[in-house]
């Protein structure tokens, strides 16, 4: 097993701890927490991620520093979005929108989350950008194990639990 490197269809399991380069905030870590396990090659992660691990051993760190065109891309001002305020009269009902606020809109396309950026009398301004968009990520990674995947996730494109089993 510890011949396997990181590469297209292993599935890699990873300590990891990304922050933000300019303040040194932590936005996600898997510490405290199991590894994050995920299939290689099959956009489970962002891209920059994957292609800064490939050929990392188990017990490898690397450490790393993706802009945000190989991580959540950049920010779209066209998702940024007034929607009437009576729109969420039902939800107003039980909880008061507050700027910040994350919610998820059902759109034709599936649920969408936004946040709450911007709130008149009128309009509520939504902004369906990932809240890492148009940032530069560090990551700080460990490998913990790698495997080669099971048929079964090869063909549902995804990484399940230990021994390739379905969660
Ligand atoms: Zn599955």
């Amino acid at each position: 097993m510890t011949d396997i490197t990181i590469e297209e269809n292993t599935v890699a399991s990873v300590h990891y701890t990304g922050t933000l380069p300019d303040s040194g905030e932590v936005f996600d870590s898997s510490e405290g927490r199991d590894p994050l396990t995920f299939l290689v090659g099959h956009k489970q992660m962002i891209p920059g991620f994957e292609e800064e691990m490939m050929g990392a051993k188990v017990g490898e760190r690397r450490e790393f520093t993706l802009t945000s065109d190989r991580a959540y891309g950049g920010r779209d001002d066209d998702a940024v979005l007034q929607i009437p305020r009576d729109n969420f009269a039902q939800l107003e009902g039980e909880t008061p929108l507050e700027v910040g606020m994350q919610l998820v809109a059902q759109m034709p396309h599936g649920p969408s989350p936004f946040t709450v950026t911007e709130l008149t009398d009128d309009t509520v301004t939504a902004d369906f950008n990932h809240a890492l968009a148009g940032q530069s990520l560090t990551f700080s990674v460990e490998v913990v194990e790698l495997r080669a995947a099971s048929e079964e996730e090869l063909a549902h494109g995804h990484a399940h639990g230990p021994g390739g089993h379905h969660h």
